[in-house]
């Protein structure tokens, strides 16, 4: 009986202004109306999840709430033909884990234009090691490269090198054979980003702040999960021509740059959105992480957790001190 059954997730409630996260047992019946029920075996930590389990209201703006951008599991419940009971989805982005609840919870229950059947040879693990991050990574760098981006323009250069979408951008690009400068605040991390591909390892000094409005381009193209004044800066270092696929905001919103880097050297700035896109563009990428652009070494060293460490894992995405990629294993 899926109808009334109770399930475990972690679930964040607001406690004299302060937002508390613990295991929690629900029941199916509460979660909202969807055509397709799952049971989530994996997600995926994202720094989305750590805004939303600390009270952003950007993100989410009522507790209690099951916060979990990701999810991956067994569809147990269907009103569509396409989806089958027992067949393997991923479900990432829209409003799951954002005001729908998400998959830091055992079940989720969510429209089916949300799901994207498990491509062939990946289980619900394998998909949750990329995530909503893995994912952001590939559209990044399949911007670039209908941007035309190539390995021989020179090196390409990717901020927040360490965190869970700038890994697997390193060790993409590493692996369609791009020169990789990865720009790094954790110097301790640097022989793993070498060991994902990186040909260099720089610290964030590198894109500290200079008052000029260009500098010596140094770079091709470049993946940006950062923002704020390190994207500023990166764009004063691409070379005529180039592009910056920019996703992310750790370092800040605002953009305190000139025009001078578009108009004097036609540098084009690549905005990168995985969450609203439509579901066909977000199943070409997973199908090509499954294939062609599978990222072995990110596989490979990817952690697991369960919900009882989900708390100060959180807590290291928002002090900036996270590194690759983390799966929530329900099992
Ligand atoms: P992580 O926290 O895993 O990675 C971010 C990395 O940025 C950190 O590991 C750190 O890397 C670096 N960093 C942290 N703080 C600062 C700072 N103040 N200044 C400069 N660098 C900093 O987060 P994710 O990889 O999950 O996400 C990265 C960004 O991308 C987030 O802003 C997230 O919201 C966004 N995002 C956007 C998506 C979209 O659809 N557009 C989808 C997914 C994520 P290091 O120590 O190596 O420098």
């Amino acid at each position: 009986m899926t109808a009334n059954t109770e399930y475990k997730a972690w679930r964040v409630e607001e406690q004299d202004g302060a937002y508390v996260g613990r295991e929690q047992t629900l029941n199916t019946a509460d979660l909202p109306d969807g055509e397709v029920l799952i049971r989530v075996s994996h997600s995926s930590l994202n720094y989305k999840d750590a805004l939303s389990a600390s009270g952003n209201k950007g993100v989410t703006r009522s507790y209690p709430h099951t916060p979990g951008v990701d999810a991956a599991g067994e569809v147990v419940e269907s009103a569509v033909a396409n989806f089958t009971p027992g067949s393997q989805v991923i479900v990432t982005g829209f409003d799951l884990g954002m005001n729908t609840d998400g998959g830091f919870g055992e079940f989720i229950r969510v429209p089916a234009a949300w799901c994207v059947p498990m491509p062939a040879g990946w289980n619900a693990r394998t998909a949750m090691i990329y995530g909503t991050a893995g994912l952001t990574a590939g559209l990044c760098v399949q911007k670039l490269l209908t941007m035309g981006a190539a390995p021989e323009q020179g090196p390409v250069a990717v901020s927040g090198a360490s965190g869970a979408v700038g890994s697997v951008a390193v060790e993409l690009l590493a692996k369609l054979g791009f020169d990789v400068v990865a720009i790094s605040g954790k110097a301790e991390h640097e022989a793993e980003l070498k060991r994902l591909g990186a040909n260099e390892v720089v610290g964030r000094d590198a894109l500290a702040e200079s008052k000029k409005p260009l500098v010596k381009p140094v770079f091709a193209n470049a993946v940006d999960t950062v923002g704020g004044n390190p994207l500023a800066e990166l764009l004063k270092q691409i070379q005529p021509g180039g592009s910056v696929a920019c996703c992310g905001l750790v370092a800040g919103p605002q953009l305190p740059t000139t025009v001078l880097p578009f108009i004097l050297r036609g540098v084009n700035l690549l905005g990168v959105d995985s969450v609203e896109i439509p579901l066909a563009d977000k199943r070409q990428v997973w199908g090509k992480l499954s294939q062609d652009w599978a990222c072995t070494a990110t596989e490979a060293s990817a952690r697991d957790i369960g919900r009882g460490e989900l708390d100060s894992a959180l807590k290291a995405f928002l002090e900036g001190a996270s590194a690759g990629k983390i799966v929530l294993d329900h099992q």
